[in-house]
């Protein structure tokens, strides 16, 4: 924990003290491999891996910015059925990805309690799944924080 850090620091720096648009592009990069390790951490941490105690393990939650609430909602239902297709949310990401040739032929999630269907619009994004990964995976950590703030708020039972 103590490496991310020393990498946020120095990408804060990197942009307050240069002026020079490279530095702040290389910043710009860290910053992201900085959210990638904190999110791995958080996971670790929902396992209860990497504190000695569940306590501490939650403070590093909270520190990383996972939710509990909205992690265990989630990660309990990937663990519980791991790669499977209707159940496992981690492979439902249609309309923008398929990660199976099984879903061309339409997909009922358990998890979402709907069916995603394989129309027009999915095949058409799905067709471009390789072009649109980076820029969706961009744009996906802010749709993870929404989640985590309507499941917060919702106070739903877990
Ligand atoms: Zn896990």
């Amino acid at each position: 924990m103590s490496s991310i850090v020393v990498m946020l620091m120095t990408s804060i720096c990197g942009v307050v003290l240069s002026d020079y648009v490279w530095v702040h592009l290389c910043c710009g990069g860290l910053m992201g491999f900085i959210w990638i390790q904190s999110d791995w951490l958080g996971h670790d941490s929902g396992h209860y891996q990497i504190m000695s105690s569940c306590g501490y393990n939650r403070f590093a939650q909270v520190l990383t910015g996972i939710s509990i609430a909205w992690w265990k909602w989630n990660h309990n239902a990937h663990q519980i059925a791991c790669n499977g297709l209707e159940f496992d949310l981690d492979l439902q990401h249609m309309p923008f990805f398929a990660m199976s040739s099984s879903l061309f032929s339409s997909l009922r999630s358990y998890f979402y309690e709907r069916k995603m269907n394989f129309d027009a619009v999915t095949r058409f994004l799905v067709s471009y799944q390789h072009w649109t990964f980076y820029p969706v995976m961009c744009l996906a950590r802010r749709g993870g924080t929404r989640k985590k703030l309507t499941r917060v708020i919702a106070r739903g039972k877990i």
